[in-house]
């Protein structure tokens, strides 16, 4: 059993919910998260055996298997306050009458929102008394003629104030004077149902008045972690990467022979250039960059192995994890972790996990110099 020395953090997409008057920019980032795996060099057999649910998969000789799971971070506050003070009784600027909010889906989806729209509005007729100061009725009725408000899904939502990257956006609506017939309320589409729920919830707080600052924060906070639908992970996509163009960076800092290694490293990424015996596509380039943060591959020699007793080698995958299933989605960074390997084994082993990070999970899509290679042939000329 081991643990990971290498970061598991899991970082989530961040989406920001706009809203007409305060604005603070929404940003993308890419998760970072693990998968680790090991290869012990003792020249045994290998089998794969495909992991459903995270990124790691085994590839590991007779003594070594491990892997690592994944970790999350959110950003949900803890709520350890009490709880607020209710807001202040004031009137409704929707009036007393109920609101009539129509649903547009202007998305390239067909999609159902009109669930979600109840959710929210059932929401705030039981708790806008509290956070906001009055009570709020709603109808909710797509097609309605002539109604109050209208909640348009739309693929993109436009700048929203100064916001450019919002999940939503929505008049900020204090007063009855400002109410002007039908008003609109822009939501994303592509975000998780719970997600869509949260974002409508947000919006429709600024409609009654509430700003970023306001209770409950858990649906006012500008930031919130959202996640889209659900797409395929890595494992599941025939090529991971988002283009075909990788920067490689080998860390020599710890090998006995550097420029042995390096040559070692050309072929490895030299085979695959070459389409790799037909298994990998035709059109990959690899190119020595100066730097670990513009590389796409790492490899690198540890002094302390993270790989496990007994092995090796070992990889860790980076990548984002948009739709939250704890896996990630296309990897953005391979780092093939090498242990006390002799340097003509060092072109093999990253040749080998280059294969799982190309999407060769299955011992049957491999290249051939990775089903079955025994220890005289990890050192050998397998590349030819
Ligand atoms: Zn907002």
């Amino acid at each position: 059993m081991r643990s990971s020395a290498l970061p598991t953090a899991f970082a989530l997409l961040l989406v920001l919910s706009g809203c007409v008057a305060p604005s603070l920019g929404g940003t993308n980032l890419p998760g970072v998260t693990d998968a680790a795996d090991t290869i012990a060099d003792d020249g045994n057999t290998s089998t794969a055996t495909p992991s459903p649910t995270t990124t790691s998969h085994s590839n590991s000789d007779s003594h070594s298997h491990s892997h690592t799971s994944s970790s999350s971070t959110d950003t949900a506050e803890a709520s350890t306050a009490a709880p607020p003070d209710p807001a202040p009784a004031r009137d409704n600027p929707w009036g007393t009458e109920p609101v009539v909010v129509a649903v547009e889906n202007r998305g390239s989806e067909t999609r159902n929102y009109v669930p979600q729209v109840e959710a929210a509005t059932a929401y705030w007729e039981e708790h806008a008394r509290r956070y906001a100061g009055f009570d709020v009725e709603y109808v909710v009725r797509p097609d309605a003629p002539n109604p109050d408000l209208v909640v348009r899904f739309v693929d993109e939502v436009p700048s929203c104030g100064e916001v450019t990257d919002a999940a939503g956006c929505a008049p900020f609506i204090q007063r009855a004077g400002q109410v002007d017939r039908p008003e609109r309320v822009l939501v994303r589409t592509g975000l998780s149902a719970s997600s869509t729920t949260l974002v409508l919830q947000h919006e429709l707080g600024h409609t009654l008045g509430l700003g970023h600052d306001d209770a409950p924060t858990d649906v006012m906070k500008a930031k919130s972690v959202l996640y889209t639908q659900p797409r395929p992970d890595a494992t599941d996509r025939a090529f991971p990467w988002g283009d075909t163009e990788f920067g490689v960076y080998v860390d020599d800092e710890n090998a006995a022979d550097p420029e042995g290694v390096r040559e070692q490293v050309r072929h490895a990424l030299s085979y695959y250039e070459r389409g790799a015996n037909g298994s990998a596509p035709s059109n990959l380039s690899f190119t020595f960059v100066d730097s670990p943060e513009a590389a796409d591959v790492v490899v690198e020699f540890a002094e302390d192995s993270p790989c496990g007793e007994g092995s090796g080698s070992c990889f860790t995958t980076v990548g984002p994890d948009p739709d939250g299933d704890d896996a990630i989605e296309t990897y953005t960074r391979l780092t093939v972790v090498l242990v006390d390997l002799d340097t003509e084994a060092v072109g093999w082993h990253v040749g080998n996990w280059l294969a799982y990070g190309l999407g060769m999970e299955a011992p049957e899509e491999r290249p051939p110099p990775f089903r079955d290679a025994g220890y005289r042939e990890r050192r050998g000329a397998w590349w030819t």
